[in-house]
Parts: C-alpha cells; sequence; structure tokens
C-alpha cells in the first residue's frame, strides 16, 4: 500500500522540528533535495552577516577586539562541539575541510613518530573511490614527505592494509554517493587495537550524530556549508581529542597560531591547545554567516535530528518503491537504515537527464558521475509532504525517459 498524502500531512503534523523550517529563507516553489552540497539560508545567517557589515563600517579595526572577531574558531567550535558529541575545547572551526584534512593528517604522522621512534609507521591508508580530497590531500603530502606512502585501498581490503607499519587511518564516514556509513566506533577501536590512529572526515554532520569522545576518536574534520547551512564555502572544523593536543603540532604554523601572536616574535611557540591549527585572520563574514546558522541548532538534539533524517528517506525510499521495481531506476544506499547517512543515492542509466529535468519541475538534487542520483535529506527544512511530492516528480521523469 503506498503511502496517501494525507498520512504525510498527518506526520507534518505530529513532526517536533517541524517549526525550525520557519528559521529558513527557502526559494519559493522548490522542493530542496541538496542541502548536503550547500544548505539554504537562515534568517539569522543574513542576520549576523548583516551585524558584521554595520560593525566593520563603524568599528573598523577594533572591531578585532570590541567585537571578538579575532575569536571566532574557538567560539563556534565551542557551539559545533555538541553535535559532534566533543568537548567545547576539542573543536575549533577554521580553514576548509581539505586544509583541515592535511593539518592534521601531517600532526598525527609526526606525533606517531614522537612516540615510536624506534618503530617506523611510514603508511597512510584510505579508501579508494570515496570522496576524492582525502588521497589528493594525502598523496601531496607524500610528495613532500618522500619517506611516507599512502595506499589508497578498497573498503573490502582497509582491514588488510591496516599493518604494524600504518601511522594513521584516513576514512569518510558517510559515502558521499552510496551514502553508506562506516561503523565509526567500531573502525576506530579496530585501528587503536594495531596502534593506528583514526581521522574521520564527515561531510554530514549536522544530521548524522558522531560520539566523537564515546568512540574514542583521535582526529575529525567536517564541512560548515552542508547539513550546517552556514554559507558558500563556510569555514570547516577541525577536532583533536584532548589528550593528543599538546603533541600536535601544524605544519602550516602560520602567525595567528602562534602562542602570542600580537607580539610577533621571530620564534615561532605553538598556541595553545587547538589555536595552534590555525593559520592566518578569520574570514569574519563567513564565519558570521555559520555563526547564525548555527542558531538553529541550540536546543535540538542530533538524534532527534538523525531520527527525522531516517524517517524521511525511509519515505523516499517507499514511495519510489514501483519505480524501483520496473528497474530502470535502482536503489544504491543501504535498505537498513541503520547503515545509510543523510542522503539517499539511485542509479538510472539517464541519472543527468533525469536530474536536469527535474530541476525544471522544481526538485533539486545533485547528479553525481557517470549515473547517480543523489538527494540530501535535511530535517531542518524539508517536510513530509515536500518528500510525497518529490517522489511523484521523480516517477514521471523516470518514467518520461523510458517513453
Ligand atoms: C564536501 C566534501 C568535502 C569538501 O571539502 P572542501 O575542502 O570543503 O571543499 C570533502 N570531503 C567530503 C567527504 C565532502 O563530502
Amino acid at each position: 500500500m503506498l503511502v496517501s498524502f494525507e498520512h504525510c500531512q498527518e506526520r507534518d503534523h505530529l513532526d517536533p522540528l517541524a517549526g525550525c523550517r520557519d528559521a529558513f529563507d527557502l526559494p519559493p516553489n522548490q522542493i530542496y533535495l541538496d542541502g548536503n552540497s550547500l544548505g539554504p539560508m537562515t534568517h539569522r545567517a543574513r542576520a549576523q552577516v548583516q551585524q558584521r557589515l554595520q560593525e566593520w563600517q563603524a568599528d573598523l579595526i577594533a572591531g578585532w577586539s570590541h567585537r571578538q572577531w579575532i575569536d571566532y574558531p574557538q567560539r563556534l567550535g565551542a557551539k559545533l562541539a555538541p553535535l559532534l558529541g566533543a568537548k567545547p575545547h576539542e573543536v575549533q572551526v577554521v580553514d576548509s575541510t581539505s586544509l583541515n584534512l592535511f593539518k592534521l593528517a601531517c600532526a598525527a604522522v609526526l606525533s606517531a613518530r614522537a612516540r615510536e621512534p624506534a618503530r617506523a609507521r611510514y603508511r597512510i591508508v584510505t579508501e579508494q573511490g570515496n570522496f576524492p580530497t582525502v588521497p589528493y590531500m594525502l598523496e601531496g603530502l607524500g610528495r613532500l614527505a618522500t619517506d611516507i606512502q599512502v595506499d589508497v585501498v578498497s573498503r573490502e581490503t582497509l582491514c588488510a592494509a591496516m599493518t604494524d607499519e600504518t601511522a594513521l587511518l584516513v576514512l569518510t564516514h558517510a559515502h558521499y554517493v552510496s551514502g553508506e556509513v562506516f561503523d565509526l566506533k567500531e573502525m576506530t577501536s579496530k585501528a587503536h587495537a594495531q596502534g593506528i590512529q583514526i581521522l574521520w572526515e564527515s561531510h554530514s554532520t549536522g544530521v548524522l550524530p558522531l560520539n566523537l569522545t564515546q568512540a574514542n576518536v583521535d582526529f575529525a574534520v567536517g564541512c560548515g556549508y552542508k547539513y550546517l547551512n552556514g554559507g558558500p564555502g563556510a569555514p570547516a572544523f577541525l577536532y583533536v581529542r584532548e589528550d593528543l593536543q599538546a603533541a600536535s603540532s601544524s605544519v602550516l604554523s602560520g602567525w595567528l597560531g602562534h602562542r602570542e601572536p600580537f607580539a610577533f616574535e621571530d620564534a615561532y611557540a605553538p598556541g595553545e591547545g587547538l589555536d595552534r591549527f590555525r593559520c592566518g585572520t578569520p574570514p569574519v563574514l563567513a564565519y558570521a554567516a555559520l555563526e547564525g546558522a548555527l542558531e538553529i541548532f541550540e536546543g535540538l538534539n542530533i538524534d532527534d535530528l538523525r531520527k527525522k533524517s531516517l524517517a524521511l528517506s525511509e519515505l523516499l525510499i517507499k514511495l519510489l518503491e514501483p519505480a524501483l521495481q520496473k528497474r530502470a531506476l535502482t536503489l544504491v544506499s543501504p535498505r537498513d537504515g541503520a547503515l545509510r547517512g543523510g542522503h539517499v543515492s539511485f542509479a538510472h542509466p539517464d541519472a543527468q537527464r533525469i536530474m536536469a529535468a527535474l530541476a525544471q519541475d522544481g526538485v533539486v538534487g545533485d547528479y553525481r558521475p557517470p549515473h547517480f542520483l543523489r538527494f540530501g535529506l535535511s530535517p531542518l527544512y524539508l517536510r513530509y509532504v515536500d518528500i510525497w511530492a518529490a517522489a511523484e516528480k521523480i516517477t514521471r521523469q523516470v518514467d518520461a525517459v523510458a517513453a
């Protein structure tokens, strides 16, 4: 039995998160299923940017101290920490995900060497076929540090690739196409059992719980502009477990990561805790948008967000069941919700044409080569009726290419 529109209306009526949608300034007549690539604007993000613009005009250079612009990385890190299941001083918001990945991978390798100088841990292991910034950045690291070997292996051979020579395992929590999630806690303890440190990359922050402290994760990085709705190119975050911070050093040792940046000393000395991972001057307007966007998460529980996100993806899969039975469209994401992240992907030989037609029809998702349709399902602004309407349009476009 197919789910009716009325049933979806009823679920919206009972949804404890329904009110969150009002915080967003969504374009009319569009069902936006692409918040996993770029989250939409909130009213608070706009207000915070406007506020910073006024401060810039009125305060000029004094804004750095009077308005605490300089403290943005720590301040937003502390706000983000509960969503990551981390402590406030274990997170900073700074730079991009790719840069943070590089900084933390270097820190992990350097600290592994300092800890076990006699033992040659020279390998970094990561997964093949996942989001490519991980292997790209690690291979760059390998070009610089020629005694480091980067091994990019399939998911099936990951465990076999973890050896006594491995210093670091770098994994992406939810696969960027399939949305399949690793068991973060299990992989972390597997790595630790072999003396290997782990660095997790998460683009599903804000929709998927990470529980970094509970899982005893060493390092993590992730995006601010996806489910966190921080705006195009919003600053990213980095996490380093508190007991590892003192022994972690940043190879991108910029002046603002110095213990006393405004002393302008000749000699470098690393800043306190995670401050050392700052490189240069924070982009205040970009932080302002993220600051506004994060306000919506105050008082919300990541487990409740996860619950609704899963309910939305279950619903989409269920509503597309008749289309799936015709076989041209196939489900790429795991059917088991426990294994599925915040988005759902399907494969279709005409995926690119279908996604373009859907955009014309008011449903925005992502096409990913060679033939994937990817739909991000944010629990903050999507209604069950939106999923119902989107499923109807997807079914219509899939039928249209077959005709
Ligand atoms: C979006 C995404 C990135 C993006 O990295 P940037 O440095 O912000 O461009 C990296 N990794 C994954 C898995 C992503 O989904």
